[in-house]
């Protein structure tokens, strides 16, 4: 609070208009929540945000280390802002996030990228107003190494992006080292929000009118593990829901080993939360899940999503799968077709297998070539995107409730909860707010409805 207060004063003294901020995210949901963090400590610092980097007088980079494709287009962009900060000497450049976790990366950073004046990492967000304030006063680059800062830090004020959606961190870290991710290291070590906190983010986010709010963690089902009290994530579900209001909750990531009967029981139990889960298998096979040290079997996960379909009608899955692991077979990649064909995802996210540094798997032999990787993943797309076809047409005649998020002239868009979009016309502005929908049909993967009044 001390170096808030200094940095407003030194603002005010340095610049004659409000000096103006640009925060720019790469990567997950996470590192957008963080980017809010840095936008709400900005904004108190007395910044307005911009998103012209010409006209920026600070620039922060919030990057993301989880594919090696990733860091080289961050490097790129931040080559691009040495002339920016050669024709404004007091603009502040910085980089943050999970890239420059990594030592080699800080190292690179301090050698070829010399114009950049801050450097902090994930768990170092709090620290900006005084590295902003000794950066201007000591007129000195701050660039912190990356280290290991296990305590969680409540309250930092929080710039959102628009409503309807929001996110709410609720942990941070994660314990479980798959063996292509690079998370346990950036991230560090799993740790929980004490639910006290994180239910009374929740109330004033529905207070002020969010109705879809996402929880956020690198394994949400582990929630509450190295609490003091007795808390998981079913309970805090639960808690969350006893909040009144209008409002859907979503949460990811849930990992297959984690999650339980009494995390579907308490979604069965409690209509505002989503009836749409996410649940990352990555492969449809034994052998190459036990090789990423995923910790469960295609029959384990298949036994628990064939609980969720008795226990909550209407509940549909979405997942991540990465095709061409080191070592993978063409017909061991066949077994993840067959899953997908088995649990009909409404939403898949997928990618080609990436080799990430420092991990296990990079240490793993790849024998397959990147095009013939592509060609699995072709296919694999092509088999999801006909589900998805037939899933939308399922819908027709169905009546659903959805969330109004954008207007194109005098149609809406509105999301089902399953993430499914659904285009309607109306003379009212339903923007932000819930919505019946008819469904009528299906244009392109979109569906079409007539509103309900
Ligand atoms: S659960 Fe596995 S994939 Fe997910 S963040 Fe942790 S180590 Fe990475």
């Amino acid at each position: 609070m001390d170096y808030m207060q200094k940095v407003s004063e030194m603002l005010a003294e340095k610049f004659d208009e409000i000096p103006l901020a640009n925060v720019v995210t790469f990567g997950c949901a996470q590192n957008e929540n963080d980017s809010e963090k840095i936008r709400g400590l900005l904004y108190k610092l007395g910044y307005s945000m911009t998103d012209s980097l010409e006209k920026s007088d600070i620039v922060i980079y919030n990057t993301c280390a989880i594919r090696e494709n990733a860091e080289l287009k961050i490097f790129g962009n931040i080559g691009k802002l040495k002339a920016l900060k050669a024709a404004n000497p007091y603009m502040i450049v910085a980089v943050c996030g999970c890239m420059v976790m990594q030592p080699h990366i800080v190292d690179k950073i301090k050698k070829s990228y010399p114009f950049v004046d801050i450097v902090f990492g994930v768990n170092a967000l709090e620290l900006l107003p005084q590295l902003i304030y000794s950066c201007y006063s000591e007129n000195k680059k701050q660039i912190l190494s990356p280290q290991e800062r296990t305590q969680i830090v409540e309250n930092t004020p929080m710039l959102r992006s628009a409503k309807p959606k929001a996110s709410i961190s609720i942990m941070f870290g994660c314990d479980n080292f798959c063996s292509y991710c690079i998370v346990p290291y950036v991230r560090g070590r799993e740790r929980s929000r004490k639910p006290e906190n994180i239910l009374r983010e929740f109330r004033q986010l529905v207070a002020e009118g969010y109705k879809d709010i996402t929880l956020l963690g690198q394994n949400v089902n582990s929630y509450g593990k190295n609490l003091e009290e007795k808390v998981d994530f079913a309970d805090l579900l639960a808690l969350l829901c006893t909040v009144p209001g209008d409002y859907v909750i979503h949460f990811m990531s849930s990992h297959p080993k984690d999650i339980n009967k009494k995390v579907i029981d308490t979604i069965r139990d409690n209509p505002k939360i989503s009836r749409q889960i996410h649940l990352p298998v990555q492969s449809g096979n034994d052998r190459i899940l036990k090789l990423m040290n995923r910790r469960y079997t295609i029959r384990q996960y298949l036994d628990i999503i064939d609980y969720a379909k008795q226990q909550i009608p209407g509940v549909t899955f979405s997942s991540d799968i990465i095709v061409g692991f080191p070592g993978e077979t063409f017909e061991e990649y066949l077994d993840t077709e067959e899953l997908v064909k088995k649990v009909r995802f409404t939403q898949l996210f997928t990618y080609i297998y990436s080799k990430r540094n420092g991990t296990k798997a990079a240490e793993m032999e790849d024998n397959i070539s990147h095009e013939e990787k592509a060609k699995w993943l072709n296919r694999l797309i092509k088999i999801q995107q006909d589900i998805v076809f037939e899933h939308l047409d399922s819908y027709t005649g169905k009546t659903v409730k959805a969330l109004v998020e954008e207007k194109h002239g005098d149609m809406y868009t509105a999301r089902l909860e399953n993430t499914f979009l659904a285009k309607f016309a109306s003379d009212t502005d339903f923007s932000g707010e819930f919505v019946n929908l008819k469904i009528t049909g299906k244009r392109g993967t979109a569906l079409t409805a007539e509103l309900i009044k």
